[in-house]
């Protein structure tokens, strides 16, 4: 069956046309090793360089900040693992219960090397108190990691404030912007956090990379070792083409930030609109300020799972629980963490929207869903 609609733009993205065009040399003629001296070098090296400062341009960061990976999973690993890593007397982490598995996981692997790792409980909305977090926090805690904005129910989280209460402590503040960056606003001086990490794929970019930012002075120990790329904080020969198509697409998207969520937040409230119209019982999960056209819907008495399946078999893409995680089946994390009743928690569905949705697009996944269920 024809792919018609695609609704999962919060498991990944579309890649920018310019994005596209701009990779091409670097997989073609201009294949040199970026780290190499010679003269054939130099084209990558500068292309890499460009790319590190029109990123760091997009967030308020220096190029020097920024640190090119494999995208959100290893950027949060090298967070989490870093901090933990590197040499201070202070051994505790601190996150919250719905942070995707990039983040929970590496958190469970430091826990077993014996690093004390508290997480977070959230209120129904998924958003994390200030209150909560100056319960956990002791002068023992090296790291609070808290997502920007969750991937499946949307919530943007009140860093800036829980940077003041972690940085009161000593600690340090990183936090998971896979799904905010390219999307709402990011300024990492605005938020006050030490380190954040981004994915490209998430925002137009091509799959395979992303970066860490790190600000100036933060210290954290490399988690990949090798050669002496990123300044010898992370090795592996650079994937320029990716790196330079990330930057371009960020730019792209940072340039119509407004323009985009405009558009995607008018055809998140059609949607809704749609199915209030249709009586049918259901709750939108998440915080009133989310990322724009991430809609978790949970219907009354229905099967999640279900639902995704026959609105596949209708072309149309949306997804359950946590995007990269296709393959548990079970209820998510997030969906027990906010306490969802589970007549409605089993029929929760994530319509993800971006800027190539249409209105038309909209009607009919809204049309498909009451057919289904209705
Ligand atoms: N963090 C969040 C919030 C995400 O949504 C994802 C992917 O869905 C990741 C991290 C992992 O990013 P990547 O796919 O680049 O490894």
């Amino acid at each position: 069956m024809k792919r018609e609609i695609y609704a999962d733009n919060a498991a990944t993205t579309k890649l920018d046309r310019g994005a596209f065009e701009a990779m091409l040399p670097w997989l073609n003629e201009e294949y040199g090793n970026a780290s190499q001296p010679y003269a054939f070098s130099r084209k990558p090296k500068k292309a890499i360089a460009e790319a590190r400062a029109i990123i760091a341009g997009c967030i308020n960061a220096e190029p020097e900040e920024i640190f090119f990976t494999s995208g959100g999973t290893e950027s949060d690993n090298w967070a989490i693992k870093g901090s933990a890593f590197s040499d201070s007397d202070k051994k505790a982490i601190i996150t919250s219960q719905i942070e995707h598995p990039a983040v929970l996981n590496a958190c469970r692997r430091i826990e077993t090397l014996g690093y004390p790792v508290a997480y977070l409980p959230v209120d129904g909305k998924g958003l994390v108190s200030i209150s909560t977090l100056e319960r956990f926090i002791t002068d023992n805690t090296r790291l609070v990691s808290i997502m920007q904005a969750n991937n499946e129910i949307g919530t943007i989280e009140p860093i800036h404030e829980l940077a003041e209460v972690t940085h009161r402590h000593g600690a340090l503040v990183h936090t998971d912007a896979v799904q905010a960056v390219g999307h709402i606003p990011v300024d990492v001086k605005a938020l006050g956090v030490d380190m954040l990490s981004a994915s490209a794929h998430k925002f137009n970019g091509p799959k395979g990379v992303g970066f860490l930012y790190i600000k100036k002075g933060t210290i954290i120990a490399p988690i990949v070792d090798g050669g002496s790329q990123e300044r010898g904080m992370r090795a592996g020969t650079e994937n320029v083409a990716g790196i330079v198509g990330m930057a371009v697409a960020l730019k792209n998207n940072c340039e119509k930030l407004d323009e985009n969520a405009a558009h995607i937040i008018s055809l998140e409230k059609k949607l809704i609109a749609a199915l209030d119209e249709s009586g049918l019982d259901y709750v939108r999960n998440g915080a009133q300020y989310h990322s724009p056209g991430n809609i978790s819907l949970s219907f009354k008495g229905a099967d999640g799972e279900g639902l995704l399946h026959r609105l596949d078999l209708m072309g149309i893409c949306v997804s359950t629980g946590s995007a990269c995680d296709s393959q548990n089946t079970q209820l998510s994390h997030v969906i027990k963490a906010i306490k969802l009743e589970e007549n409605y928690a089993l029929g929760t569905i994530r319509v993800s929207l971006g800027k190539d949705n249409t209105e038309e697009g909209v009607k009919r996944i809204a049309e498909a869903i009451i057919r289904i269920i209705g």
